[in-house]
């Protein structure tokens, strides 16, 4: 967490920043250790102070702010950063403030409470070598499903564990894997090479489904109350999770089963044993 859906929705609400152009970028003074930054602060502000925005793309979890002298901003929330525009949680986890002239928005921030996530300054290549096809899978929310079964079907690993694979396909998380699995009917610890081909049809479908639906909720926000929206919003796909996070609850799908959590690759799985045999 964050996920697709949530970055797709920090990417969307910091639209208004297109066309603006970079005055100054700033590293609050806080109580904290600061995040990693990439290349060393001085060398990122005189890349990108003065520089026009000229989009602003997702790739996997994460987003990335175009410049007219084709580097980007990468900002990669990781565990709890958020890219967005006003009123962030709190004043003492805000990393790092863009402020922007020829604007319609006068600035955008990255606020990140646990700092685990990254802010880097990339030129195209890099932006390839870190996030191009040899890393990463493609989107998990537009794929297609020749190519999501040509990536599965030989797979000798859990179901679970490789829907968490960013080089399989990118954008799926631990919270994601859950749902989707759960609405296709499948068990977690099925070997991917044993799961029927229909079956993994039903695992595209619900892939495409869940995260479509996650980004027009405008993503989850969990009991820790950290992801926003680009205006400090919360999401609402919290509401129609049917298994994660609901360990000892009755199923909502088939009323018989009791949500069960095990752990896989040392993260928590939940899935309910009566309907995901
Ligand atoms: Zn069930």
């Amino acid at each position: 967490m964050p996920e697709l859906p949530e970055v797709e929705t920090m990417r969307r609400g910091l639209q208004p920043i297109v066309g603006g152009r970079i005055v100054s970028v700033v590293q609050p003074e806080i109580p904290y250790r600061p995040i990693h930054i990439e290349p060393d602060f001085e060398v990122f502000q005189n890349r990108a102070v003065g520089q026009r925005i000229v989009s602003v793309d997702r790739i996997a979890k994460r987003v990335l702010v175009r410049l007219e002298s084709s580097d980007s901003i990468v900002m990669q929330p990781k565990m709890a950063g958020i890219a967005m525009l006003s009123d962030p949680p709190s004043a003492q986890h805000t990393r790092m403030v863009f402020e922007l002239t020829e604007s319609t928005v006068p600035r955008f921030l990255y606020w990140d409470r646990r700092g685990l996530g990254t802010v880097c300054l990339w030129s195209p290549e890099q932006v390839l070598a870190h996030l191009g096809p040899t890393k990463l899978g493609p989107d998990a929310s537009i794929v297609d499903e020749p190519v999501f079964l040509e990536r599965f079907t030989g797979v000798k690993r859990p179901v679970k564990v490789a829907l968490l694979d960013q080089a399989l396909v990118c954008g799926i998380g631990n919270l994601y894997a859950a749902e989707i699995l759960h609405a296709a009917k499948v068990n977690p610890t099925a070997m991917c090479c044993e799961v029927t081909k229909s079956k993994w049809k039903r695992i595209h479908a619900e892939t495409i489904r869940i995260l479509n639906e996650a980004i027009e909720n405008e993503g989850s926000t969990l009991n820790d109350g950290t992801y926003r929206n680009a205006i400090n919003g919360e999401g609402s796909y919290q509401n129609k999770h049917k298994v994660y996070d609901r360990a000892s609850e009755r199923c909502p799908s088939c009323k018989k089963g009791t949500i069960e959590r095990i752990i896989q690759c040392q993260r928590s799985t939940f899935y309910c044993p009566v309907c995901q045999r």
